[in-house]
């Protein structure tokens, strides 16, 4: 029964059929780990986390930047018959007591340089009488335990029974673009049926070279740079952040087969002329998700790094994450789709105006799935996970998309994000794309602000290339030139750069308190 191992498992079963592989490369130091040293680390992990407490169903907050350590602390973890709920690296100290509380993390699993954030944290949940028990690192320390501490202790393993359907593998807060970051419970069975799911349209080869420069802690960097390549017998080679050079010069040293991205590194590629100094030959795909991709502009990355295009995937944190995957041997796919539905998934297009009804090929709508991979619920938020999925179990995205007549998929933007002016509706993804085409804008981002009178009105933020004098009159003209009247843009301002998530999506609550 395939779809019954748990994560470490169905991941790291493999390892031991091509055990010298490098699983891990770090993309800095250049030092690699193998197959058969990360399966034993994870064990030896497992066993020292069981040796300091933790016990099944225990919740073990990770927090660190990505490293060759993470997924030996998260396999570790999930090992030991914990749930995982990985914290973002930026996240501030009122932000990890957030979340430790709203999960109920017991233990923290973090890196020295968070040591600060994470004392803060285990202090503001002391003062409110449920102590976290214990905080290691991955690094070192000479007041916390480290993971080289946990992988010398001698204990035996805890020989853990798992129930993949019911345990809870993975704790991941969604991004939190459209409202308060909330924790969605994936089993071990939602998160390795997905991998089963995507095999016919994605798996690397062995030894195949990913880089890894998306966070781990979203869910889109953990299935993509950990889940499935690990499983696969691919070599991640792993960067702590995005820095457009040594990521270059990461792919060009490392010889880097496969990129995942997200639109910011992939508007990066296509706009900075860094890009032309270093031999991307190696270079065989580069896949984007996480937020709307505008299909100029991946074509303008494609021809920067000599691809036939760039790919796409669609999901979310609810679906484990994924729906859509644009095939690698795809040879002629329509421009801008986000690609193909994944096997054993549903896809429903609901109307908007009318919500019970079902639309049909080319029609807009919300996008409705059904399938293994929907998620068991947000953790602590009945009525949140009662209006996310329906009785007969399809899970509404809030995404607007429609499907072509030969099954791709296109998503336009999200239905709390369409600006309703004067009853039309603007997709702001449709603006930010026409201004990113500017050749003096470097980034973009619309919302619709609601004015005096009540009406809202689609306001762009622009960030200028450097040494542009565009001003806010040029914007205008040149968006009202190229569109219907009522998608004008009615408001311009400035800013030094658009406001991001570190998953790549544009933090619109920002935007939306700097307007009011
Ligand atoms: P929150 O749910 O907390 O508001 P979030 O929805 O941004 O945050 P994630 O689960 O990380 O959290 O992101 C999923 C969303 O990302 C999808 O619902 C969709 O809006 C967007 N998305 C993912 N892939 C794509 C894509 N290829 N094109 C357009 N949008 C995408
Ligand atoms: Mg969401």
């Amino acid at each position: 029964e395939p779809l019954d191992l748990p994560i470490h498992e169905e991941v790291l079963g493999t390892a031991a059929l091509h055990p010298d592989t490098p699983a891990l490369i770090d993309g800095v130091t250049g030092r690699s780990v193998s197959y058969a040293e990360l399966d034993a680390d994870v064990r030896r992990v497992a066993a020292g986390l069981a040796e300091a407490g933790v016990r099944k169903g225990d919740v073990v907050a990770l927090h660190s930047p990505n490293s060759l350590a993470y997924p030996v602390a998260f396999y570790g973890a999930t090992r030991a018959g914990a749930t995982v709920t990985p914290v973002s690296s930026l996240a501030t100290a009122g932000e990890l007591a957030g979340q430790l509380r709203d999960s109920g993390a017991r233990w923290i699993i973090t890196v020295s340089p968070f040591l600060p954030v994470a004392t803060e944290a285990a202090a503001v949940l002391a003062a409110e009488g449920r102590p976290v028990r214990e905080v290691f690192v991955c690094d070192a320390s000479d007041r916390h335990r480290s993971l080289a501490d946990l992988l010398a202790s001698t204990a035996p393993e805890p020989g853990l029974s798992f129930d993949p359907a019911a345990d809870i593998a993975v704790l991941p807060y969604s991004s939190g673009t459209t409202g308060l970051p909330k924790g969605v419970m994936l089993s071990h069975r939602n998160i390795c049926g997905n991998l089963l799911q995507t095999d016919a349209v994605y798996r690397p080869a062995v030894g195949e070279r990913i880089l890894a420069v998306l966070p781990f802690f979203h869910i889109f960097g953990l299935t993509a740079l950990l889940n499935q390549p690990l499983r696969a017998g691919a070599t991640v080679v792993v960067l702590p952040r995005f820095d457009l050079e040594q990521f270059l010069r990461t792919i060009q040293e490392q010889r880097i087969e496969g990129i995942f991205a997200a639109p910011p590194i992939v508007l990066a590629l296509a706009k900075h002329p860094l890009v032309d100094q270093y031999d991307l030959s190696s270079l065989r795909y580069l896949l984007s998700a996480a937020a709307p991709l505008d299909a100029d502009l991946a074509d303008a990355c494609a021809r920067r790094l000599g691809l036939p295009r760039v790919h796409q995937g669609y999901g979310m944190t609810e679906l484990s994450p994924v729906t859509h995957v644009l095939p690698q041997d795809d040879l002629d796919p329509p421009r801008g789709t986000v690609g193909r539905m994944i096997a054993s998934t549903e896809l429903r297009v609901l109307s908007l105006d009318d919500p019970g009804t079902e639309l049909g090929v080319g029609e807009r709508g919300e996008l409705v799935f059904r399938g293994p991979q929907v998620m068991r619920g947000y953790f602590g938020r009945e009525s949140e996970t009662d209006a996310m999925i329906d009785a007969d179990g399809w899970l509404h995205t809030g995404d607007v998309g429609y499907v072509d007549e030969r099954g791709y998929l296109f998503v336009v933007d999200r239905v709390k994000e369409l600006i309703k002016y004067k009853g039309y509706q603007v997709a702001p993804a449709e603006l930010e794309a026409l201004l990113l085409a500017h050749p003096q804008i470097a980034d973009a981002a619309v919302i619709g602000v609601t004015d005096g009178d009540g009406v809202e009105r689609p306001k762009a933020y622009v960030v200028r290339v450097p040494g542009s004098v565009l001003t806010e009159e040029e914007v205008t003209a040149y968006v009202a030139g190229q569109v219907a009247p009522y998608k004008k843009v009615r408001a311009v301002e400035f800013l030094a750069a658009v406001p991001k998530s570190a998953s790549g999506k544009i933090l619109r609550r920002e935007l939306r308190d700097r307007a009011r």
